[in-house]
């Protein structure tokens, strides 16, 4: 912002004259004052002085529990727990913003910043004439041109954390300015089609004690390899696939840490807990499987796209050559809730009790394909099994695809635990 725009702001902002707070700012920084230092002195000058005799009061405080998606313009003093940097692309422009919360006592909020306030975690400040939108449901604060930031010298105290720090099992989709501790699992150099045509980016999987989760680095850094223990600062998590995946950018730093143990053992939860919570890259399942659904057992594919076909008929391809595999899709139930348990392959041979060619061979001899599923169905039904894998939660239903599959009494100590932190409050 050039130092005519900044007096302008704060002169309307104030309500006072423009070509006078000019030549203070123009004062301030020809002593190497920092503009943001320089336009703070300025509102507190004129803030003080002004009274109601220029601009009008300042429009009265809004506590952040009372903002609706319908409040219009609010000034709020509150604590800035979080700052997240990120280039996004507004109506053709590259533009980078920020995000996070903000706190005060009686609630919090995210935010996006528009222009760079200097906000830093811990900064307590009012915002006057911030913007209020409606995100995903809930009211979200628009700091933006006409939005005035005042650094308030008394810290609020607010009950929340202050600063991004949390363990992989404590992120949500649409969390700003995370910082990590991982070790990374798997990391994978991929090329995409990029907004900016082909470009390099690092994705896999990455760990702490809690649990796991996938990653994608939009801007390879070094440090980000296999093994490596990496401490993230500013990442922001999105949705993929129904479960949180963590997001760095150009802004992200990455620092090289001592090795950080990883969780091997999954989340043990119930399967009404996994829905509700909308997906879960790593859980542990126990129920029983009440049924074997249709499209288990012998299925084909088409060899373009991977996608399951009837009578060699993609609905992308057309008519294919369609190549033969296995699977299960099993409905799994724990008295709480059910999910749709999907195997793979190997793991289909492994409870079919014999490879993709003994079950060809098998229908051919039958003269029916349906002959795989029915084994497969005797051989899982009405018994109980714990499921490791991936949970995701969609328009579709809920789908665990299985990373280990096993009876229940093959870990008859994690069954006593899951049971035991059922029942104990
Ligand atoms: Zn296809």
């Amino acid at each position: 912002m050039s130092l005519d725009d900044a007096a302008e702001e704060l002169a309307s902002a104030l309500g006072v004259d423009k070509a006078e707070v000019k030549a203070d700012l123009e004062k301030l920084v020809s002593y190497s004052v920092p503009m943001d230092e320089a336009k703070q002195s300025l509102r507190r000058k004129y803030g003080d002085a002004g009274g109601g005799s220029g601009g009008g009061e300042p429009p009265s405080k809004t506590e952040i529990t009372e903002i609706t998606p319908n409040s219009g313009n609010v000034t709020v003093t509150a604590r800035v727990l979080t700052v997240g940097k990120r280039s996004i692309r507004y109506e053709g422009e590259e533009q980078v913003i920020f995000e996070g919360e903000l706190a005060d006592t009686s609630g919090a909020i995210s935010y996006t910043a528009w222009t760079d306030f200097s906000l830093s975690p811990g900064d307590t400040i009012t915002a006057g004439n911030a913007g209020v939108r409606e995100w995903d449901g809930e009211p979200e604060l628009n700091l933006g041109q006409s939005t005035t930031v005042t650094l308030e010298e008394e810290p609020l105290s607010v009950p929340y954390t202050i600063g991004g720090e949390r363990d992989l099992i404590d992120l949500k989709p649409g969390d700003r300015g995370r910082t990590l501790s991982v070790r990374v699992i798997e990391s994978e150099r991929k090329t995409i089609n990029g907004r900016d045509g082909e470009t390099e980016i690092l994705s896999g999987e990455i760990g702490d004690e809690t649990t796991r989760l996938p990653f994608t680095d939009w801007n390879p850094h070094d440090e980000i390899a296999e093994g490596e223990s990496v401490r993230l600062e500013d990442v922001y998590v999105d949705e993929f696939r129904g479960v949180p995946s963590v997001n760095l950018t150009e802004f992200t730093t990455v620092e090289s840490i001592s090795d950080v143990p990883v969780s091997d053992s999954g989340t043990e939860l119930s399967i009404r807990e996994a829905v509700a919570a909308g997906g879960v890259y790593d859980v542990v399942l126990t129920g029983n499987v009440i049924e074997v659904r249709d499209g288990s057992g012998l299925i084909q594919r088409c060899p373009e796209c991977g996608r399951v076909v009837q009578n060699g008929q993609c609905r992308s391809h057309g008519q294919v050559d369609p190549s033969d595999d296995m699977r299960v899709k099993a409905i799994l139930d724990d008295g709480t809730d059910t999910v749709t348990v999907i195997l793979n392959r190997e793991q289909t041979e492994a409870i079919y009790d014999g490879t993709l060619e003994d079950a060809l061979e098998h229908a051919r001899d039958a003269m029916d394909r349906d002959v795989v599923a029915e084994e497969i169905a005797s051989k899982l039904e009405g018994r109980e099994y714990r499921i490791r894998g991936s949970l995701s939660v969609d328009e579709y239903g809920a789908n665990l695809n299985a990373t280990e599959f096993g009876d229940s009494e093959d870990d008859p100590k994690a069954r006593a635990r899951a049971f035991l932190s059922e029942v104990s409050p």
